[in-house]
């Protein structure tokens, strides 16, 4: 046991980049959790959309002790078969031929970034080195996908930046067309901003970039780091919306907890890296390979997938309810269980005090921004736990409006 741990160790030892909440969870069952208390949680944060399976899922348990009494890790000098077996099911299930494999999605996009500019600096030339992002993406946390996110929070304090990024408007095709261009190389966009406030793309908005980058030799990227691995009910958001990118990232929740991430991509693009051009350490190790795996053997089903938009339901309506009784949020949006709520303006700011409440009261929420309280619970969280989870959420808005009368 781990009783001489606290939280205050955390203030003590750990760099102060997050805010933790007061408990350490220490375990975890489906989409409960319990900390060092005993306090039970049901968990609707998911690991911020991670814990696809939720925890402890059998079918994960076994995948990774299986493989982990087998071997581990050989690096890059060595293929294996689970990665090999993950990459033919992802390209199976998508639009894609070549798959690379990392450990974050932040990699992923850092990955993406490099072969569209390589692609054009083959092809076209050096001066076509342009990348268009948006406003309130976000991408991760290296230099170039900070820079490429749209939060500048996020990026001033490290400039010096790379250059040639610029930042359109989400869903505001007319904003992105004036700065796409024939230097532009590559236009990143989440399909649904997660980090920005959990907000779908308009589909005449993706589907104009797609044109805007068919005309102009650019590469459009789809950051699926959030969005993917049946967030959305469908396996990427990209069939949602049937808009096909040339390059999709994905994390998260691939490894249902565990880390790995991937850059998917077609033949034409894929083709320009070659031995030596790009590279990790760990990506594509075993233990990662393994658990993917038998994460989209579960999630790359109907049952699994039909399952998201139910449980959307299952969300929209208690929550609709309850804003019905108390009118708390001006938008309840999002797609399958990526879900957003946003705060009226009388209470904007205050997302964070909620997710504090919610949790005092046994059940786990995110937030994306200071106005919007966001779910991204297991894809397979049971009817009983989205009820009782929502009914504890819902105890939390009923306190935080009689601390907060107007
Ligand atoms: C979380 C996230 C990332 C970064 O992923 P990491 O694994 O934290 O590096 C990138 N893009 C989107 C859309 C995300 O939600």
């Amino acid at each position: 046991m781990s009783t001489s741990i606290t939280r205050e160790n955390f203030d003590q030892w750990m760099l102060p980049v997050y805010a933790p909440a007061p408990f350490i969870p220490v375990r975890g069952e489906g989409s409960r959790l319990w900390d060092q208390q005993g306090n039970e949680y049901i968990d609707f944060a998911g690991g911020i959309a991670v814990n696809a399976l939720g925890h402890a899922h059998p079918a994960l348990c076994k995948a990774l002790s299986e493989q982990a009494a087998r071997f581990w890790h050989t690096g890059n000098g060595y293929t294996n078969e689970p990665v090999l077996k993950l990459a033919k099911q992802l390209l199976d299930a998508t639009f894609a031929d070549r798959a690379f494999f990392c450990n974050s999605g932040a990699e992923a996009n850092e990955a993406a970034l490099k072969l569209a500019r390589k692609y054009a600096h083959d092809t076209f030339g050096p001066q076509k080195s342009g990348i268009v992002a948006f406003k309130n993406a976000f991408h991760g946390r290296t230099l170039f996908t900070v820079s490429a996110g749209g939060q500048p929070a996020y990026s001033q304090d490290f400039a010096p930046l790379p250059p040639q990024i610029q930042h359109a408007i989400y869903n505001d095709l007319a904003s992105a067309s004036v700065l796409i261009n024939d230097d532009t190389c590559a236009v990143i966009v989440e399909p649904m901003q997660g980090e920005g406030g959990v907000v779908p793309a308009n589909q005449a908005f993706l589907q104009g970039l797609r044109e805007l980058c068919t005309r102009h030799n650019a590469v459009l990227i789809f950051d699926e780091v959030q969005t993917g691995v049946g967030r959305t009910g469908e396996l990427y958001a990209y069939m949602h919306y049937g808009v096909t990118p040339d390059v999709l990232t994905t994390a998260k929740a691939l490894g249902g907890g565990f880390p790995i991430g991937a850059m998917l991509t077609t033949e034409t693009f894929g083709k320009v890296m070659n031995v030596g051009t790009h590279g990790t350490t760990y990506g594509g190790n075993p233990l990662a390979g393994a658990v993917a795996g038998a994460v989209l053997d579960i999630v790359n089903t109907p049952e699994t997938l039909d399952g998201v938009k139910q449980r959307h339901q299952w969300f929209v309506e208690q929550l609709m309810a309850f804003n019905d009784r108390h009118p708390l949020f001006s938008d309840i949006r999002g797609l399958g269980l990526l879900i957003g709520c946003q705060l009226v303006t009388e209470h904007a700011g205050k997302a964070k005090q909620i997710s504090q409440l919610a949790a005092a009261e046994g059940v786990m929420v995110l937030i994306a921004g200071g106005n919007v309280v966001r779910f991204a619970p297991a894809l397979n969280i049971s009817e009983e736990e989205v009820r009782t989870g929502l009914t504890r959420f819902t105890r939390a808005c009923e306190k935080f409006l009689a601390e907060n009368i107007s």
